[in-house]
């Protein structure tokens, strides 16, 4: 029987774990697939306090062993349902169940597809959601990014420095992203922007070739690229609870800044939580308000 269970092993998790091992409570984090979540595909994170430059890797590596070193357990395996039983929730995995008196629910996001026929299979094979990962691939290449947020253009802008050509594709005239960024995109030679048009279309012959590109008038046009990197969002991974925590229309965990849930003892924190700043820095603070109102709840049980 653990005190708080932890669910996902990225910085509102970790940081979440540091704060009740630091109050002497017996933890487990439980993650599906490595320690870090989204920030280790960040090449270099400059707006955290202290570090004026961190990878998100290097950063995600010191917040692990901070939270291991305190006496966190580990588990990775991917959680699959959460059963209330009042004082004792029980925690399933794909392989085991484990008990807590208090949940943590820091599961983040998914990449969102862009629900193309082949996209799945031809991930790793011209398909990437992540262009600091794979950018290197595409040395002196076409490539394509689709989406108009911060994310699709600080993309698009790396890989301008890489590929020789760049078709930033987004669905409507004008970019979520910030206008600072646009502006240095703007200064490139080497990117073409496509607005008002969707990717309808992968054409592979065993990798990506080409994409077909829809505009808002129905009319179409082939583009060869080798690569395309999605980036239209991230979807929250918080359908394995909605049986029992309540959700909003988006998937998001509803819950004020005290990351309280619906139900007792189950608690929220980072990116799958409905809220309005998804940030590094609202992540951990979000773990450490989790983890402090979770203590809470077990010493007052007691
Ligand atoms: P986002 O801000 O939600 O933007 C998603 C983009 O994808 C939007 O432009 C959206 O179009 C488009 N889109 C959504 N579904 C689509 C579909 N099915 N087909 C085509 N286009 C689609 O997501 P994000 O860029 O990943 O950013 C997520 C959060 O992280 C944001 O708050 C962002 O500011 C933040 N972020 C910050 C930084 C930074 O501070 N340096 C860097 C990256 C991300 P519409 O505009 O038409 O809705």
């Amino acid at each position: 029987m653990y005190d708080i269970i932890i669910v996902g092993a990225g910085p509102a998790g970790l940081t979440a774990a540091i704060y009740a091992r630091r109050a002497s409570k017996k933890v487990l984090v439980l993650e599906a697939k490595s320690y870090g979540g989204q920030i280790i595909n960040t090449l270099d994170i400059a707006n955290y306090p202290v570090e004026a430059h961190i990878s998100g890797f290097e950063f995600a590596t010191k917040l692990y062993n901070q939270a291991k070193d305190l006496g966190t357990e580990f588990i990775f395996e991917k959680v699959t349902n959460i059963n209330d039983k009042e004082h004792e929730k029980e925690v399933v995995t794909t392989k085991n169940t484990y008990k807590a008196k208090a949940v943590i629910l820091a599961t983040g996001a998914d990449n969102r597809k862009l629900g193309l026929d082949n996209e799945e299979e031809l991930v790793g094979k011209g398909v990437s959601y992540c262009a600091t990962c794979d950018g290197a691939f595409y040395k002196n290449k076409n490539v394509a990014v689709v989406g108009g947020g911060n994310t699709a253009l600080e993309d698009a802008l790396y890989l301008t420095d890489i590929a020789s050509k760049v078709y930033l594709i987004h669905r409507r005239d004008e970019f979520r992203g910030e206008d600072t960024t646009v502006s240095l995109l703007k200064e490139k030679d080497n990117i073409e922007f496509i607005y008002n048009s969707n990717v309808t279309k992968l054409n592979a012959n065993d990798r990506l070739e080409s994409i077909e590109v829809t505009d808002k008038d129905g009319k179409t046009k082939t583009i060869e690229v080798s690569g395309i990197f999605v980036a239209v969002g991230r979807i929250p991974e918080n359908e394995n609870f909605r049986r029992l925590i309540n959700l909003d229309d988006k998937g998001y965990v509803i819950a004020e800044e005290d990351c309280n849930t619906n139900v007792e003892g189950i608690f929220v924190a980072g990116d799958n939580r409905k809220k309005e700043v998804r940030q590094l820095v609202t992540a951990t603070s979000d773990g450490a308000v989790a983890a402090t109102n979770a203590i809470k709840y077990i010493n007052n049980l007691k």
